[in-house]
């Protein structure tokens, strides 16, 4: 069997030419002599490999000088303790809650400080974004939290929160490289690499500097201390190094497509193809509010359990392959990351069509 199309939210597609070229460098990368997975951390060719990616990321995203980029493990799921322990300086923190990993992350921060909940779309299932413009932002917050794609319900913020001059975190994990992003408008962005990125066991962590401080709560372990890190460009141990490797020949890819421009352009065109077919469909409908719909995971339903399961069996069958809600919401998922070719989307729409007209 060759490949599918691999439409699960993470670990997720990555782009053909990248595997290849890895395959290609397995055995010996570069006249090393050795894989890239068998390399020291600290030699000089890995030197190169790390230093690039990082370079690559930079002006792919237009990352200011004075922000940091780490690459470290832990997932996305550590960062949300690494937040609260090296930023809650007052021990006051509010989280804007649209789905499950903002509540994991504000129950995280609960444990080291007041996380507040300032806004929440529990109340609808998560299926939209409340509007932050004016949110009952604390005085002496620390930070204000947001996930900004949800990848479980297939939300994302159009427009950053208000934070009246309060630091934003932002999870991006789900939405990393798939539009052109203003940085200096966070003081942390964050995201494990296995959505739109690379290989699982990176997480990718920009950090403006002045964030950066010895001053953490007390008992942070040395691991999870943002200054460590930073001050050892993300080599103060083994960093998750092969993954690294993978992340920075996505960068190149992403570069040699345009950029994250053409990357928006690209997420748009498949994302309509799909969106539009779901709006005029009798059998499939969306389940979020149109404004605040993902370029990236479009959850979709029948309104019928049984149905919905012969559709990701038939699916699976024909070669579309991890269509399966989340297991807290049930239904369809289709995640359309970066390196979701448009001939994917489309193999998808074309056999929705034939779903619903052999099933309505
Ligand atoms: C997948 C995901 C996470 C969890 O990532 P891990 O690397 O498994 O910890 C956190 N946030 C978002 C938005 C995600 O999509």
């Amino acid at each position: 069997m060759g490949r599918i199309y691999n439409f699960s939210a993470g670990p997720a597609v990555l782009p053909e030419p990248v595997l290849k070229e890895a395959a290609d460098e397995m055995l010996n990368y570069r006249d090393s002599g050795m894989s890239v997975m068998e390399m020291s951390h600290r030699s000089k060719v890995y030197d190169g490999i790390i230093k690039e990616a990082e370079k690559d990321l930079r002006e792919l995203m237009n990352i200011p000088d004075n922000y940091k980029v780490l690459f470290l493990q832990g997932g996305a799921s550590q960062q949300f303790a690494a937040v609260p322990m090296n930023l809650m300086k007052n021990k006051v923190a509010d989280y804007i809650i649209t789905g499950q990993w903002a509540k994991k992350a504000h129950q995280e921060g609960a444990l080291y400080g007041k996380a507040n909940i300032v806004a929440s779309s529990a109340d609808k299932t998560f299926s939209y974004i409340p509007d932050c413009s004016d949110l009952p932002i604390s005085e002496d917050a620390d930070f204000v939290y947001i996930c900004e794609n949800n990848t479980i319900y297939g939300t994302k913020f159009k427009n950053l929160p208000n934070t009246k001059g309060k630091t934003l975190i932002a999870d991006i994990s789900s939405c990393f490289l798939s539009e052109p992003v203003d940085v200096t408008k966070y003081g942390v962005l964050f995201g494990g690499a296995q959505k739109n990125i690379g290989p699982a066991g990176v997480v990718i962590v920009i950090i403006r500097e002045d964030l950066i401080t010895e001053d953490t709560l007390p008992g942070t372990p040395t691991m999870l201390k943002y200054k460590i890190h930073a001050d050892s460009e993300s080599l103060y141990n083994t960093p998750p190094a092969y993954g690294i490797y993978i992340c920075g020949k996505v960068f190149k890819w992403i570069k040699s497509m345009g950029g994250l421009e053409v990357m928006k352009e690209k997420n748009e065109k498949k994302a309509k193809l799909l969106y539009d077919f779901l709006d005029q469909s009798k059998l499939f409908k969306g389940t979020v509010a149109k404004e605040d719909r993902s370029l990236m995971n479009v959850p979709f339903i029948t309104g019928n359990e049984e149905l919905d399961a012969k559709f990701v069996k038939e699916a699976k069958a024909a070669g579309l392959e991890n269509l399966k809600g989340h297991r807290s919401v049930g239904g369809m998922r289709a995640s359309i990351y970066n390196a979701m070719p448009y001939e994917g989307v489309e193999a998808l729409v074309n056999f929705m069509k034939k779903f619903e007209e052999e099933n309505l």
